[in-house]
């Protein structure tokens, strides 16, 4: 636990089925734009997750039971009390994440949005054989309960995505955010509350134990974890216990790629947006740059331009466009791979420094000549720094982009959209943009990993099914007394 633990008690509290539960112990919850706390919250314990996931497990019993349609219903209903309460939501995520307040609004509204076309998805019946001897189809059941781990960069929106598609494929859930950032998801488990049947969705928060005492739980069958590589092997080894199912959305170390032919300052602001939204901290940020010789001087020098005039500071102030960094701990790895870079040849454009004022903000940093093999090009940052490295052959540059461990997603950046997307099927990752990067998540499409970055995919069917387990059923359509 990184934050100390006192008695303070508090208006956040868990959701343990359908009712609001408190701890004996609080931690502290630190506003990253102070560097202070804020406001405590419940810590929960061995015994109240155990509760919680009893709970669930009777509540499977009948929401497992019920329609798609049926779900669908209390699913719109949690969606349209969300929306209702959004305005309550936004600054307490803002106050605890560190993010602006205009993306805390579209993280908070976007949540109801997710919901929705969650539930516009449907799971059908396959017909695998249909003849005069057998139908035999393909159907899909649900799993039972769910765990579902969440990170702190998008706390609401990972949560919901995840919780929605658990919920509607007729599991019930456990949800679980990360400590950083635990009290806009103990608000939303208040309107699970009011709206959901008692059990089906349960919200605990907790310290560094409760991930691990969930993903080893006898009575979880399924595991959603959002997180770090590390933390994601861990969870793998430790969910064998039941061989509970699995989905990992891991890191990313995300190369876009700016061909020749692309505009340099068309293109460096939706670029740098890419790349420093939520102040860097995102999956599929960018997170290496690989620009064409031919244009590496203007794309560094417009980018760097963009940096320098960013307006980076409290997310409250409705004129911040960058927010900190979420935490201490990612603040000083930042500050690590900044020094580490400082220390080879690299020329650091724009930014370079923290800034002078409590909190754990680094100012937007653009490093221009950086080599691969340093820290900075291998390793996920997960910040405000971007670097940018000069190809002469396309070939190179998707060689060098596809030389990592991860392949969560990756982009390409030219006027010749048919050469764009045949670069596209050449890198490895789970998704691949043209002229664009990070696009809003949307419940509609797959994603998630190739390689290190995960195993499985969340959102569309592909996503709901993992949430389900695929039953055969096989009649015949001869008597049986026919049978040799
Ligand atoms: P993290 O791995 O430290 O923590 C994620 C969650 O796991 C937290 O709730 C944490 O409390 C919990 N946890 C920690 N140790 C655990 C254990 N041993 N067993 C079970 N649970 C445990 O990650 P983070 O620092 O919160 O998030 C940042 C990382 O998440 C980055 O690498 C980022 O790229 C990744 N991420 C991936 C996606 C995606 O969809 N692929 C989305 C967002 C973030």
């Amino acid at each position: 636990m990184r934050n100390g633990k006192s008695s303070v008690a508090t208006e956040f509290t868990h959701t343990i089925d359908g009712r609001a539960e408190n701890s004996k112990v609080f931690f502290a919850v630190i506003n990253p734009a102070t560097g202070s706390p804020f406001a405590h919250c419940p810590d929960a314990s061995r015994l109240q997750l155990d509760a919680a996931v009893a709970a669930a497990r009777r509540a499977f019993r009948s929401w497992s039971l019920l329609s798609f349609d049926e779900r669908r219903g209390y699913l719109l209903r949690f969606a349209q009390i969300l929306r209702q309460r959004a305005e309550e939501l936004i600054p307490l995520l803002v106050q605890e994440q560190g993010k602006p307040l205009a993306a805390a609004r579209k993280e908070v509204i976007g949540a109801p949005a997710q919901i929705e076309q969650v539930c516009s998805l449907e799971i059908k019946t396959e017909v695998l054989r249909d003849d005069p001897q057998c139908r035999i189809e393909l159907r899909y059941r649900s799993l039972g309960v769910a765990g579902i781990i969440a990170p702190w960069n998008f706390p609401v929106a990972i949560a919901i995505g995840r919780v929605s598609q658990a919920l509607y494929t007729g599991n019930t859930a456990v949800l679980k955010p990360s400590p950083n950032t635990p009290l806009t998801t103990l608000k939303l488990g208040e309107i699970a509350r009011e709206v959901l049947p008692a059990g089906v969705l349960n919200v605990i928060a907790g310290g560094d134990e409760l991930g691990p005492w969930m993903t080893a739980h006898e009575g979880i069958d399924k595991i959603s974890f959002t997180g770090s590589i590390a933390t994601g092997k861990k969870v793998m080894a430790s969910a064998s216990s039941n061989l509970k199912r699995f989905t990992l959305e891991l890191g990313g170390n995300d190369a876009a790629i700016v061909l020749e032919d692309a505009d340099p300052n068309a293109v460096a602001r939706p670029i740098f947006w890419a790349a420093f939204a939520n102040s860097g901290q995102i999956c599929v940020a960018i997170k290496r740059l690989y620009v064409h010789e031919r244009i590496y001087e203007p794309m560094c020098a417009a980018l760097a331009d963009i940096a320098r005039a960013v307006k980076v500071g409290d997310g409250l102030d409705p004129e911040t466009e960058l927010g900190p960094i979420q935490n201490k701990s990612q603040y000083e790895r930042v500050i690590e791979i900044l020094e580490d870079t400082k220390q080879t040849a690299a020329r650091i454009l724009a930014g370079g420094h923290v800034l002078n004022r409590p909190g754990y903000f680094i100012a937007p940093t653009i490093v221009a000549e950086v080599q691969d093999g340093t820290r900075l090009v291998d390793e996920e940052p997960f910040g405000p720094i971007l670097p940018i490295l000069r190809f002469r052959a396309v070939e190179d540059a998707v060689r060098r982009a596809n030389s990592s461990r991860y392949g969560l997603s990756g982009s390409v950046w030219t006027n010749d959209l048919t050469k764009g997307s045949e670069i596209a099927e050449r890198l490895e990752a789970g998704t691949v943009w043209v002229n664009q990067h990070g696009a809003l998540p949307d419940p509609r499409i797959p994603f998630g990993g190739a390689k290190e970055s995960g195993i499985g995919r969340e959102y569309s069917v592909l996503g709901l099914k993992s949430y389900m387990e695929p039953q055969v059923v096989s009649i015949p359509r001869t008597d049986p007394s026919d049978k040799p």
